[in-house]
């Protein structure tokens, strides 16, 4: 398992789906966004990997993808009354950010993860 080549993308999956970056099956968090020290599975150090801002602007970035065309559109074409617009897209915006926030956090640890296995495999050549 050890010498067998890393891919960027399955990599990346484990860490959306909130699991660990290496087996896939060890949880990244151990609540909301408390990153684990390491994989209970597969025993994995996990405390390196600090995602800082990085999943805060990804979740904004994509957020805001979603929620201003909406909202351009509905101003635009006054579907509602601006209360509800306002009730509308705070609600919308607030359970967006909740739900992408930890698959953001998990798919920069896995991304931290990959850089460090790729730096370590050109280090051992
Ligand atoms: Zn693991």
């Amino acid at each position: 398992m050890e010498h067998a080549k890393i891919t960027l993308f399955p990599t990346l999956l484990n860490g959306i789906k909130l699991r660990c970056p290496k087996c896939g099956v060890g949880k990244l968090f151990q609540s909301y966004l408390k990153q684990n020290d390491m994989c209970v599975h597969c025993g994995e150090s996990l405390k390196q990997y600090r995602a800082d801002d990085g999943p805060a602007w990804l979740t904004i970035l994509l957020t805001g993808h979603i929620t201003v065309p909406l909202l351009v559109y509905l101003v635009r074409n006054e579907v509602m009354p601006p209360w509800a617009e306002l009730i509308l897209m705070f609600s919308l915006t607030t359970a967006l950010v909740l739900a992408m926030l930890p698959s953001s956090k998990g798919a920069f640890i896995a991304v931290l993860w990959f850089i460090a296995q790729s730096h370590k495999s050109e280090q051992a050549r």
